[in-house]
């Protein structure tokens, strides 16, 4: 069974071999690694290898595993990338470093006003609903210069970007579009006066389709813990 650090490396090596196609520097892609459903062990493993970004989507399951890690704090950083109920909003603000999936203003000032002053600005992405189905979260993107122009004024918020999750499509030129359609969109805010920094886009199944269309944070689970338990 291959082990954590040679997953990492295989995905780091995707990652240098899109970026190169892309023409772009391969630190201009952050490896996000999801470790939704995996145990603080697996994490351990993970850092050990040289990883230090780490992705979670249940609050609750990450706030008992950075309890378990706490003796690596300061060397890790813990991204939210699930879906945040507004009575979890305090936890995240206390305890992440970034959360991928705001969509709503009423969770953003939340979090500004829950953010304690000690920490810095919690790094924000806008989750934008790129795809177009009625049942996944994000905003629809043509609320998503308002939405941005409201987070972007609060003042515990740093807000670096857009965040999607495309609906899963076989053959890279089809995966392309919706990476292509949150890039546009990001152009478009930073031409209108926003200074955005960060595309959260790309997966296990279609990371270099995101990387050729300019992701910065890619978000993989699969490719490094392997395929997880499924959750009812
Ligand atoms: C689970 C998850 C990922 C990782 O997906 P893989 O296909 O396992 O790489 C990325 N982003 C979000 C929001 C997720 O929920």
């Amino acid at each position: 069974m291959a082990t954590i650090a040679s997953k990492i490396q295989e995905v780091s090596g995707r990652i240098a071999r899109a970026c190169d196609a892309a023409g772009r520097p391969v630190a201009s892609v952050t490896l996000l690694a999801v470790s939704k459903t995996q145990g603080p062990d697996a994490v351990r493993a993970a850092v050990a290898a040289g990883q230090r970004a780490f992705g979670e989507n249940y609050v609750q399951e990450a706030l008992d595993k950075m309890a378990a890690l706490a003796d690596l704090r300061p060397q890790l950083q813990w991204h939210l990338v699930g879906p945040l109920q507004s009575n979890k909003t305090r936890a995240v603000a206390e305890a992440f470093d970034w959360v991928h999936s705001v969509d709503r203003l009423k969770l953003a000032q939340r979090l500004s006003e829950q953010r304690p002053a000690a920490l810095p600005p919690l790094q924000v992405c806008l989750q934008v609903n790129i795809s177009g189905e009625a049942s996944k979260s994000g905003v629809a993107p043509g609320e998503v210069e308002a939405l941005a122009r409201s987070m972007a004024a609060l003042p515990r918020l740093k807000l670096r970007g857009l965040m999607a999750i495309p609906e899963p499509i076989d053959g890279s030129e089809a995966q392309r579009r919706p990476h292509h359609a949150l890039r546009e969109l990001l152009e478009c805010l930073n031409s209108r006066g926003l200074a955005l920094d960060t595309l959260s886009m790309g997966m296990t199944a279609d990371l270099e389709a995101a990387v050729l269309e300019g992701a910065t944070i890619v978000r993989i689970g699969t490719a490094i813990f392997g395929a997880r338990a499924r959750v009812a």
